[in-house]
């Protein structure tokens, strides 16, 4: 496996507000932030007019990528969202919900903002995901990227990372994942540009009714990812994209601390329960995507965190176990089998902790416990697609 396929950061690539021209309200300088105006689409024959119409084709490939999904109250949720924060700007931006397990987002010119399902997995409320979009939100009204889009190098790598994400489907396997990692590095702001994005982003969060004390604690988990894969592999830190594209996480985690202490007014919700029920049709597939590429630092210090936030959750328990399965280490099949028993003891048990369970004990010579373990998953599923291939076992003797 591709040590550079780490977890992005916000990609925050190629984010471009197109008019030069146009009077910003944005202060820099002061405390006082106002929105600007709705920016107008730029003049076709002018760069950014021709860089404007390059993101609308490549807006229009993502409408058709396979990776786009696509169900109606997932895609109006986002928009909900970003409507809150973005005001009257929010009628020029598109959210483009992406399945993609990598923790990203990025704003294109246009208003396209993609948001991966590597990100939406990881959020443990929907004041978190307003941080995400609202510091996309905070490039856009700030027009960041557009010195970095009139650089042909910044242009092309913009390209270039859109074409991996959106070429992925004909590609198969892990390797684009690595590339859009590493073409995402390239779109790095600088840490002035992120602060700024970060303090409008809080503001618009908070405005919005949402507590902005949850900003950091994106980061914060995202750090303990990041460096469990370190402990565990020895993949360094400072190499993840998600350096590379913004200022030390510990450093951002408290500024942001900071900021969201003047700014919390007690009044307001991270809103967990919204976010938990339009997570809960996709998080076992997020799940699986997320097993897939195979960082199993990165996915046991995640399913930690999620377990801390939901210490009953079968399923989690489940995965962690698979987790430990996959990564077969010393002692790993013991840690398997026991989140295997803790999660069986639970209601809405998976039933395919069976299925891992009987393997395991089928290949530790357990032929007995590995039938009975058969047996259970292929009672409750059986119309499983490997329903055969277990019968088989069992006819075999386990
Ligand atoms: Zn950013």
């Amino acid at each position: 496996m591709d040590r550079r396929q780490f977890l992005v950061g916000c990609g925050c690539c190629g984010l471009v507000g197109a008019f030069p021209a146009l009077a910003l309200a944005t202060s820099t300088n002061t405390d006082v932030w106002q929105a600007p105006q709705r920016f107008q689409r730029p003049l076709a024959g002018s760069e950014e007019g021709g860089l404007w119409a390059m993101m609308d084709r490549e807006e229009a490939k993502l409408r058709r990528s396979m990776f786009l999904i696509k169900e109606r109250p997932l895609n109006d949720y986002l928009t909900r969202i970003a409507t809150r924060l973005a005001g009257e700007h929010s009628l020029d931006i598109r959210v483009y919900p992406v399945r993609t397990p990598l923790f990203n987002a990025s704003m294109a010119p246009n208003g396209m903002l993609q948001i991966w399902s590597g990100l939406l997995l990881r959020m443990a409320n929907e004041a978190q995901l307003a941080a995400i979009i609202g510091h996309e939100i905070g490039h856009y009204l700030s027009r960041h990227s557009l010195d970095r889009l009139r650089d042909a190098k910044s242009r092309s790598a913009f390209g270039q990372f859109l074409g991996i994400a959106l070429s992925a489907a004909g590609a198969g396997g892990t390797a684009p994942l690595a590339q859009m990692a590493l073409v995402a590095g390239m779109f790095a702001y600088g840490r002035d540009q992120e602060r700024e994005a970060d303090r409008i982003g809080l503001e618009l969060m908070s405005k919005a009714g949402y507590e902005p004390m949850e900003a950091s604690k994106v980061w914060a988990q995202l750090l303990a990812e990041i460096n469990a894969e370190k402990d565990w592999s020895g993949a360094p830190a400072e190499k993840s994209v998600l350096f590379a594209s913004h200022p030390p996480a510990v450093e951002r985690q408290d500024d942001l601390v900071a900021r969201a202490k003047r700014l919390s007014a007690g009044q307001l919700s991270p809103y967990e329960g919204d976010y938990a029920s339009m997570l809960a049709p996709y998080r076992r597939e997020w799940l699986e995507d997320e097993l897939k590429r195979r960082k199993s630092g990165e996915t046991l210090a995640l399913l930690e965190i999620m377990l801390q936030r939901s210490p009953g959750d079968s399923e989690l328990r489940f995965f962690l176990g698979e987790t430990y399965r996959l990564r077969a280490a010393d002692g790993d099949m013991e840690r398997a089998m026991n989140e295997y028993r803790a999660a069986a003891e639970r209601p809405d048990t998976p039933a395919e902790l069976y299925r891992s369970m009987g393997m395991i004990q089928r290949q530790q010579g357990d032929h007995q416990s590995a039938k009975d373990s058969f047996r259970h998953y292929l009672a409750a599923r059986p119309e499983a697609v490997d329903a055969t291939m277990i019968l088989s076992y069992l006819e075999k003797g386990s």
